[in-house]
């Protein structure tokens, strides 16, 4: 929708189920405060048969908003003009209304490849293999990222139902992983990437036992908690490079803002709102 920033005020929502835990609200009501913009930013608990009225009210009243799990894949199939990264993964994360028709974008895919280049990855030119845990809306993120950023190694994707890896697999020409979850990582492995949701809960199983992480490899945790998540405090004590999805969560946000505002937000408000002190030991609750 973009437009002259601060014109009038806009809502703008975050649809999903749960989304009690989300900092997007407190980011997007900082960087909207901190840009002079009259807008207000705020989580919706829905279900799946409200997204239609949600989706069309907010976006004709010339708001916008993001969309979480579960909802992706159903709020792509809404849109009048999916980008082409949401004809790619089947997945929207950001819409909003302009011109009667409503928009949308998945800023996820810009957010995964921001948090790889602050990873550090691709060490080098040829990236290496990728082993991928988990096979739902935020894996074909990930591997969209992948492919947008041209890093050829081979990926292998893991998953706890496997049949969900052999679908993805075969419409990204990734491979599927035999091992269970949990198991040893593949020769020629440089990066792992958690997009299953395991360590949303502190007392979660960890996706991979840090010590079966060789050296060489680094490891992007997509779930995301203040103090970073157990899993990336224990690689780390390993001398692991690893993150977790705070740096994703920071850029698919700024990207979304920039869809619905037409300006970049000033990226340190959205971060001392998001809270938690980075890289400290603690594990603070949103
Ligand atoms: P999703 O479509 O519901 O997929 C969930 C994935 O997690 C599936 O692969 C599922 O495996 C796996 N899984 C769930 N519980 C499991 C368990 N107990 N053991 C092993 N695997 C399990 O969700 P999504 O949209 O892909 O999101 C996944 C996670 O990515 C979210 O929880 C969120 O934290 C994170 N995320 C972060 C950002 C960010 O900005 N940082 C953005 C998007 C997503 P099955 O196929 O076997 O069910």
């Amino acid at each position: 929708m973009g437009g002259a920033p601060g014109s009038r005020p806009r809502l703008l929502v975050l649809l999903g189920r749960p989304v009690a835990h989300s900092r997007s609200p407190a980011m997007h009501n900082a960087a909207m405060a901190a840009a002079g913009l009259a807008g207000r930013y705020v989580a919706v608990d829905c279900g799946a048969d409200d997204l239609p009225a949600l989706v069309r009210g907010v976006g004709e009243g010339g708001g916008g908003g993001n969309v979480t799990v579960p909802h992706k894949a159903a709020v792509a199939a809404l849109l009048d003009e999916p980008s082409p990264r949401v004809r790619a993964t089947g997945a929207c994360n950001t819409f909003w209304g302009e011109d009667g028709r409503i928009h949308g974008d998945n800023t996820d895919v810009p957010g995964v490849a921001e948090a790889l280049a602050a990873l550090g990855w691709p060490v080098d030119e040829g990236g290496g293999g990728v082993l991928l845990l988990g096979a739902g809306g935020a894996a074909r993120g990930v591997l969209r990222a992948l492919e947008e950023g041209g890093h050829g190694g081979p990926v292998r994707i893991r998953n706890r139902t496997r049949q969900r890896a052999e679908v993805l697999a075969r419409e990204s020409g990734a491979e599927v992983d035999d091992g269970a979850m949990g198991a040893e990582v593949p020769e020629g492995t440089r990066l792992v990437v958690n997009a299953t949701s395991l360590g949303l809960d502190e007392g979660d199983p960890f996706p991979l036992e840090p010590h079966r992480v060789p050296e060489g490899v680094r490891v992007l945790d997509l779930v995301y908690r203040p103090g970073r998540t157990r899993w990336v405090r224990a690689l780390r004590a390993l001398g692991i490079p690893a993150l977790d999805g705070r740096e994703m969560l920071l850029a698919q946000g700024a990207h979304a803002f920039r869809r619905w505002w037409g300006v970049d937000p000033d990226r340190q408000a959205m971060e001392r709102a998001f809270g938690g002190g980075g890289d400290g030991n603690g594990s603070r609750d949103p």
